[in-house]
This record gives structure tokens, C-alpha cells and sequence, in this order.
């Protein structure tokens, strides 16, 4: 395999081999499988049975239920022979951590169980041991003796099996000798798939799950490589991000993981982990994986032609930021600009600009800006008649620019071929348009008159049904050409749910960003989606269609969102909160709007919120705070991994987990900044 996919510039799925669930085929081009878990006690059989026929009716092809000991192992049995009498075929997975006695049984019961290899054999202690090559290789001996029997198991009864590695989850072993690195997640679960392998059991899935999207991205595109230089062939992938929260974040980290893994052709089937029902993660992995039903069709009808590559130009495999010179804010050492397009608004009043951070008070005279303001408005043909707050700028077209008195403020924005010809330009900054469906990667001819232009940043998008991929396309020609002018990614939006938007988003702009292109964000809607947003809006009684005030505000959020997911620009506080499971102590959706609430000021801190404390340390990956479940009504907090007030009473945990905050000094009064 050349990379670590079919192809860089069309769609093609990559193939594997087929793996047989009950009756459900999965991997070798069947389609991509949906899944959701379900959040009940699995010794509650008829809650786990409802919930798992609510996600069944949504759409789920798969349920998994935890099975945290051999009792709730032995309880998968009740629940299936309940789902089956009432009609619900679906296979059913149990999920292991640390209990091996409890995957023999699960194993004879359920359709595929999951292993995490962190914690199959090995038990966690967050200890860094050095292993010389001899000690290394007694703990590889250890996992045979104690995984093959359930190898074994799974053979005879035809059981498939996941072998899920989590980012914040490896063993004190993968952890010494590799660290939480894509490397180490993948040499974890090879130890597992070389093991199967070698009592030739195959009806393996893997996946390299992390709640950062970066590190999970990196991780599978590795693990797919491993594979074939290893087997010379690939294993079915289940995608996820994990511990991704809830509401619009959870949904746009989910996207950008899963989404730029599948814009490449990768992936068997997805969970979207969110902290909410399980049944409502169905309609996201819905509205993810339908963007791909016709693609590999689009592209053998409609020829769109991107030029292929013989080598990329960066490394897929780490991160790090295309190499640019700056104009004046953009580009080089800046974080990523975020530009709200105004263009649709009849007239733009100081308090339209409340959408994208500013808000306007009359009485003082004065702007407070929020922490997601946008750096830039482009309003086309308008210049604004009052004066503007702080740093922002505004981008017009060139005629207006040309009419606009305080240059400083203002700068243009041009298509291609009218830079080349314009005699009138910004001596600071000027926006050029490129379509890399009719001018970039296309045909590879668009203009050199700016390329290394120190006053020019390009805006790019793309009509192309690979749009993500044109556009990687001309980043790798950029960097071929040792062009550095700095790439704004322009995405418009032609779908009509919220959801619907944010994934689109959050995957065309999200996979760029992840390998390091692009140096700012510009989100859009056709006018036809944007009408609609704006007449639903208004036609929900009392309720805004979209989960914000307006079109604008929603684009805005979204755009600062996707930045910190790839976490290339931070602006608000970041949760990593667990989906709930059996094992779950306390009511993690109700607690996690209440820390929010509380914490939502504190830009750059991670908090994570976590069900238990079997799972939740290890899984709270590079949290700087944890608030974990150890007991009913328990409360266990955390300073990164280290235990700082132990089971702490839930009603005044979040008071608790305050003050620890104040006592590390990253705790904030609510405040506004004003200019
Ligand atoms: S951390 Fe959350 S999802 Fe994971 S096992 Fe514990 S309760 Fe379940």
C-alpha cells in the first residue's frame, strides 16, 4: 500500500476482509454498520432490553451492553433470549474491561464481545517500568496464556470479536516502552491480532479509539499500514471518537474523527459516543455515513478528476502545521482566523454583530468581546456605518473596498484571475478566491501572480464531490511549489438539518486541520439552505431550529468549535465526558450540564467527567481535572491522574471540584473583556 488509503484523490473504500457478526456481514465493502451501546445495568434485563429495542428502532445494527463481571455476563443470556422473543435480532456485544472469566462466558452467549487489550490482562497501576527485551517478552507469554482460551471460545462458537484499543487506556507496559502515542495504540492491539492470527482466527475488528481527534486519526491511518506491511492485508475498522460529550461539540468531535478517516475510504462501522441517550447517537452515525452512499458511484459517473499524487508532502502520521509566512494576523505563528460571513444579513447594526462575539452596550459606549469572537466579517457589498469593535476587520468586494474610507479595517477580497488583473490592492492584505474544482487541483493551472504575494492569503473551496480531497490536493501542490501564502478553508453547506451542517462542517474542514492545512475558517450556506434555516427558525413556535439565536451565531460557534477540536486554535473549556454505560454511578448527563454551567469560563482547561472509576482514570486520557463516579453517590476527583479528594458526598462534588480548581489556580470569576 503506497499510503495508508486506497487513494488520496477519489473515493475508494479500503478493502478488508469480511467478518461475520450472527447474521450481519461487515467489512469488504458491506456498508458501513452503525452501532450505539446501551447505558442501563445490564442485571436490569427489561431496561436493557427497551433501551436496546429503542436503539434497534432508530437504526442501530449492533448493541452492545457492558459486562463488567461474570454475573452480567451470564445476564447477556436473559436479555438476548428476551430481545429474541420479542422479535429483535440484532447481534449483541458484550464489552470487557478487565475481566477475562467474564468474556469466556459472554462469548458463548453474544454475538462478538470487545476486549480493550490496556486492560485484558494487564492491570492498570500508571506505573513506568523498564522492561528489558527479555522481561518484554514474558508479559507477550503472559496475554497468550490468558486471551488464547478466549480465542479459542470465540472460534468454536463463531463469536467475532473487537479489539479495541483506547488512547487514554494503554497498559504501564505500551506505556513504558512507546507512550500514549498512535504507536503505542497500535503495538497494543497487534500483540492481541498477532495472537489471533497464530490460532488462525480472523472475524477481528479492530479500533483505535482516543477523545482527541488528531491522535485517533493518526492511530488508525498507523494501524492500517502495520497491517499490510505486517499481513499484507486489513482487518474491518470500527470507528469513534471517545468520551466526545455532548450536544454540538460531541457531535463536531465525532464528525471531524470519524468523518476525515471516512472522506478516505476508511472504516467498516462507527459509534458516535455521546453523552446522551444511545438511541439519539443513531441518527448522527446516519447523517455521517450518508454522505458516502453514492460517492464511489459519483466519481466512476462523473469523472471527477483530481490529479493523483506519488507522495505526500507531510507527515500523515504526526502533526504538524503547514509551513506559511504570515499577512498580517494570518498565516505563520497565529492561531487559525475565524471569518463570519455577514453577506446575507439586509443590514448589518452593531447588534447583528452578537452572533460572532461583540456585543454592543448602548449606556457605556463600549464592546464586550466574548472568547469565540470572530476576527473578521465579511459583509460583500456593505460598508458598516458605525464604528467598529476592537480588532475586528471586514473583507467587501473589491469595488466596495475601494469606497471604504478607513483601509486599515477594511481589505478585499478578489477572484483569481481579478487580482492578476486589478490595478487596485490592499499594500496589506488582500483575499483571493480559488475553486480547486475549475482552477486548482483540477487542471494544477491556477495562477502564479500570487503565489509568495507577501499581502495575499488565499480563500479556498471546492465544487468538486471530493471537496475535501481537492482541496487536499492543492495544499500538496502548494507545498510541492514552495508556495507559502496562507490558506483560508472556505465551506459552504448545502444540507438542511443542524445536524446535517455541523457534520458537513466539522468533516471537510476538520480533516484539513487535523494535518496541519489551513490557517483559517470561513463556514457559509447556499442561500437556499440558509433561507430555510431561517424560516424553520421562525416557524418553530418559541424554538429556534437551529441551537442558536440565529444562522450566523450557529456558523460562528461551529467554526471556533471545530478549531479546538483539532485543538489548533483553544477558546473555551474543553469536556471529555464518557457515554454512560452499566458501570455509570450517577447521572452523567444531568452532572454534566451542571459543571458546564459552572465552568464554562475557563478557556483551555480539560475536564473530564467520568462513570466509574474502573474505567473513568484511565479513560480521562490528558484531562487536567477528573471528576469521576467511585461509589453510589461517590465522587472521586482528580489532578491529571492522581487522586486528590476521595469519595467525595455527589451533592457537594461540584462545589468540591471548584474549589480544587481555585486551588490550582485555574479557576476565573465569570467575566466580560471590553475594548
Ligand atoms: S467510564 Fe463511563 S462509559 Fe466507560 S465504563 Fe465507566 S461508566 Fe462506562
Amino acid at each position: 500500500m503506497q499510503f495508508y488509503c486506497e487513494s488520496l484523490t477519489e473515493y475508494k473504500r479500503l478493502s478488508t476482509k469480511e467478518v461475520k457478526i450472527g447474521e450481519l456481514l461487515l467489512g469488504n465493502f458491506h456498508p458501513i454498520r452503525v452501532q450505539t451501546m446501551t447505558t442501563t445495568d445490564t442485571m436490569d434485563t427489561l431496561g436493557t432490553v427497551e433501551q436496546s429495542i429503542r436503539c434497534i428502532e432508530a437504526g442501530a445494527e449492533l448493541v452492545r451492553i457492558t459486562a463488567p463481571s461474570k454475573k452480567e455476563a451470564e445476564n447477556l443470556l436473559n436479555i438476548k433470549n428476551e430481545l429474541r422473543r420479542r422479535g429483535y435480532n440484532t447481534p449483541l456485544v458484550a464489552d470487557i474491561h478487565f475481566t477475562p472469566n467474564a468474556a469466556e462466558i459472554a462469548a458463548r452467549i453474544v454475538e462478538k464481545v470487545r476486549v480493550n487489550p490496556g486492560n485484558y490482562v494487564d492491570k492498570k497501576k500508571f506505573e513506568l517500568i523498564e522492561y528489558s527485551d527479555a522481561d518484554y517478552a514474558e508479559e507477550i507469554e503472559r496475554i497468550v496464556e490468558r486471551f488464547t482460551p478466549l480465542v479459542k471460545i470465540c472460534k468454536e462458537y463463531g463469536t467475532a470479536m473487537r479489539i479495541g484499543t483506547n488512547h487514554g487506556s494503554l497498559s504501564d507496559r505500551i506505556m513504558s516502552r512507546y507512550g500514549d502515542t498512535p504507536v503505542g495504540m497500535v503495538e497494543s492491539a497487534m500483540e492481541f491480532l498477532r495472537i489471533a492470527r497464530f490460532e488462525h482466527y480472523h472475524n477481528i475488528v479492530l479500533s483505535m479509539k482516543s477523545s482527541n481527534p488528531q491522535v485517533m486519526v493518526q492511530a488508525y491511518r498507523l494501524l492500517i499500514k502495520t497491517m499490510f506491511d505486517e499481513f499484507g492485508e486489513c482487518y474491518p475498522l470500527h470507528l469513534g471518537v471517545t468520551e466526545a460529550g455532548d450536544g454540538e461539540d460531541g457531535r463536531i468531535k465525532s464528525a471531524i474523527g470519524i468523518g476525515s478517516l471516512l472522506e478516505d475510504g476508511l472504516g467498516d462501522t462507527i459509534r458516535v459516543s455521546l453523552t446522551e441517550d444511545p438511541e439519539l447517537e443513531i441518527p448522527v452515525c446516519k447523517d455521517i455515513v450518508k454522505r458516502y452512499g453514492n460517492r464511489q458511484l459519483s466519481n466512476e459517473k462523473e469523472q471527477l478528476n483530481i490529479p493523483a499524487v506519488d507522495k505526500i508532502p507531510y507527515n500523515p502520521f504526526e502533526y504538524k502545521r503547514r509551513e506559511t509566512f504570515a499577512v498580517n494576523n494570518i498565516g505563520e505563528h497565529h492561531v487559525p482566523v475565524v471569518i463570519a460571513d455577514l453577506s446575507k444579513l439586509q443590514a448589518i447594526t452593531p447588534k447583528d454583530l452578537q452572533s460572532v462575539g461583540y456585543t454592543y452596550n448602548e449606556v457605556t459606549d463600549k464592546w464586550t468581546i466574548a472568547d469565540i469572537a470572530a476576527d473578521y466579517i465579511f459583509t460583500g457589498h456593505n460598508i458598516l456605518n458605525f464604528a467598529l469593535p476592537g480588532t475586528l476587520k471586514v473583507i467587501v468586494y473589491p469595488a466596495t473596498w475601494l469606497l471604504a474610507e478607513d483601509k486599515a479595517k477594511y481589505f478585499p477580497i478578489f477572484d483569481d484571475m481579478g487580482y492578476a488583473k486589478s490595478e487596485f490592492k490592499s499594500n496589506k492584505l488582500n483575499f483571493v478566491m480559488i475553486d480547486c474544482f475549475n482552477d486548482g487541483a483540477n487542471d494544477l493551472g491556477y495562477p502564479d501572480s500570487f503565489a509568495n504575494d507577501v499581502s495575499v492569503v488565499l480563500c479556498v473551496s471546492s465544487t468538486n464531490k471530493n471537496a475535501m480531497q481537492s482541496v487536499r490536493r492543492m495544499f500538496i501542490e502548494l507545498m510541492n511549489r514552495n508556495i507559502k501564502n496562507p490558506v483560508v478553508l472556505i465551506v459552504d453547506s448545502n444540507w438542511q438539518t443542524a445536524d446535517e451542517h455541523l457534520i458537513h462542517y466539522a468533516t471537510e474542514a476538520g480533516a484539513l486541520f487535523l494535518d496541519g492545512l489551513g490557517d483559517g475558517i470561513c463556514l457559509g450556506m447556499t442561500l437556499t439552505s440558509y433561507n430555510e434555516q431561517v424560516t424553520r427558525s421562525r416557524n418553530v413556535s418559541g424554538r429556534n431550529y437551529l441551537p442558536s439565536h440565529s444562522v450566523e451565531q450557529f456558523i460562528n460557534n461551529t467554526a471556533f468549535s471545530i478549531l479546538q477540536a483539532t485543538r489548533t486554535r483553544i477558546s473555551k473549556t474543553e469536556y471529555i465526558s464518557c457515554p454512560s454505560c452499566g458501570r455509570t454511578l450517577f447521572d452523567l448527563q444531568e452532572t454534566t450540564a451542571k459543571i458546564r454551567a459552572v465552568t464554562n469560563h475557563l478557556k483551555g482547561v480539560k475536564i473530564a467527567i467520568m462513570g466509574c472509576i474502573v474505567n473513568g482514570p484511565g479513560e480521562m486520557a490528558d484531562a487536567d481535572f477528573g471528576y469521576v463516579g467511585s461509589g453510589p453517590g461517590k465522587i472521586t476527583l482528580y489532578k491529571g491522574k492522581e487522586i486528590v479528594k476521595r469519595n467525595v458526598p455527589s451533592e457537594i462534588a461540584v462545589e468540591e471540584l471548584i474549589n480544587l480548581l481555585k486551588e490550582n489556580d485555574v479557576w476565573i470569576e465569570q467575566q466580560v473583556l471590553t475594548n
